[in-house]
């Protein structure tokens, strides 16, 4: 009953800042008292708001705990205002057919609206998602996808924001460049390899320059696991942050004895350690207080991160601006987690237009509150990059700049590095399985297509 009610004051004060979050913006970009607003017929407008779903794939299946994945789907916002401005947004979310439909039915909504207006245009389509009486609403179970697209509607705006007034997104928002800290996540499983295989992968990250890397977990036997926690540890010496993603592998008892078989190795955190919607679980597991927690990735919305948070679930809170409400939801949690002196890393699993957005975004808080940048990478010939598909730097026109593990924030207008739109004739979209699970009873495989899955018979077996 506490809980409720801690919860319902928390949604109260977070609606409270939304408005007070939504006039300061609005003030920061009607330029008040220096600059009068702009005349209605001077404003830009949007004008046009396109959606390109594209597909990378993956030179070998790479598997966590839960799933494997054969291929990247991401979809491309593009934001085009009546006066020529391009801003574009991600959105890295499943079934993409649906994140497709999502964001050209919310274009058509936002047509006309002040390019500028990005807390209207927000709550506009996140208010089309309350079903009323006469008035339609769209419908609450596909509240994921919505958040994913509405996000990427967001991040475009924030790009022609940046790139009206000419300025960096950080710029924006007021904050001072600085390098933002970011820690290389790798240890995929991968058919053939050695299970101890990713203690030379994570040694190699460490040799790129970073500092902190975090290795995948739980898709093995827990002795195995073990076994990979011991041998990463061992190769990248004692003075790396190294954290363990576990993709929710086990149930509480597992976890238990899972946390206290790998604390000797000086874990920095667990993630995801269990079922996302288990809070329950989680607040038990952080109480033992046998290794840090971090979580939120699968959060489908506001709502779910302030339970998160308001359970006691964890001590670093996660969220991916590409899927989980874009800029909008990240400012407004980042208040939250700072007034509950928690910690807040990003999470990326996706493309370097991703990550960049992130740390424009990142660079704007306090590193007490704003602590991590995830950067997902792959070993090849010894250079640091993202997993293996070459979509992931080909999306921008310009390679990231990271160095020593700090990513340098760019100073060009908007996200700072422009969108290389050949990406999306280069890796046009295929239907196709992009993952494949194994269920026990009866046994199978199964390949997730589009918004379903099959049974799997093809040759690319996991
Ligand atoms: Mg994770």
């Amino acid at each position: 009953m506490a809980r409720r009610a801690r919860a319902l004051a928390a949604n109260f004060t977070l609606m409270r800042w939304m408005r007070l979050d939504a006039g300061a913006v609005l003030a920061e970009s009607s330029g008040f008292r220096a600059n009068p607003c702009p005349e209605e017929n001077s404003l830009s407008k949007i004008a046009a708001v396109k959606a390109y779903p594209i597909v990378a794939k993956l030179k070998n299946v790479q598997w966590t705990a839960q799933e494997s994945r054969a291929e990247v789907e991401l979809l491309l916002v593009e934001v085009v205002t009546d006066d020529g401005i391009k801003g574009y947004g991600q959105v890295t979310s499943t079934p993409m057919p649906d994140i497709k439909k999502w964001v050209e039915r919310f274009g058509e909504e936002v047509i006309g609206m002040d390019a500028l207006a990005r807390v209207a245009v927000w709550e506009k389509l996140l208010s089309l998602t309350s079903p009323r009486p006469n008035l339609g609403g769209l419908s609450r179970g596909a509240r994921p996808q919505i958040m994913g697209a509405i996000g990427g509607i967001d991040m475009a705006l924030w790009d022609i924001a940046g790139k009206k007034a000419n300025l960096p997104i950080f710029r924006l928002l007021g904050a001072e460049n600085k390098p933002v800290f970011t820690y290389a996540t790798g240890g995929y499983y991968v058919k053939g390899t050695k299970i101890t295989s990713c203690a030379d992968e994570l040694a190699g990250f460490v040799k790129n320059g970073f500092k902190a890397v975090k290795l995948k977990v739980g898709g093995a036997t827990m002795a195995e696991e073990v076994e990979r926690v011991k041998a990463t540890r061992a190769a990248i010496g004692p003075d790396i942050k190294l954290k363990l993603d576990l993709n929710a592998a086990y149930d509480l008892p597992a976890c238990y004895e899972f946390a206290k078989a790998v604390a000797p190795y000086d874990i920095f955190w667990l993630e995801e350690p269990l079922p996302p919607a288990d809070h329950a679980a989680w607040a038990a597991l952080r109480e033992k207080e046998l290794v840090p927690l971090a979580g939120g990735e699968h959060e489908p919305d506001e709502e779910g991160f302030v339970d998160l948070i308001d359970s006691d679930c964890v001590d670093y809170v996660q969220m991916d601006v590409v899927c989980q409400g874009g800029f909008a939801s990240a400012r407004r949690l980042f208040n939250l987690i700072a007034r509950r002196e928690l910690r807040f890393a990003f999470h990326a699993w996706g493309t370097d237009l991703e990550i960049l957005a992130a740390a424009q975004l990142g660079v704007c808080w306090a590193d007490s509150v704003v602590e991590w940048l995830e950067y997902p990478c792959y070993t090849d010939g010894g250079k640091p990059g993202m997993y293996a598909f070459p979509l992931s730097a080909d999306i921008l026109k310009d390679p990231l700049q990271i160095e020593k593990g700090d990513l340098i924030v760019p100073r060009e207008p908007g996200f700072g590095i422009e969108v290389n739109e050949g990406a999306i004739e280069k890796y046009p979209w295929i239907p196709g399985p992009w993952s494949f699970f194994r269920i026990d009873s009866p046994a199978q495989t199964l390949a997730v297509v589009g918004d379903h899955s099959v049974p799997w018979e093809g040759t690319a077996q996991p």
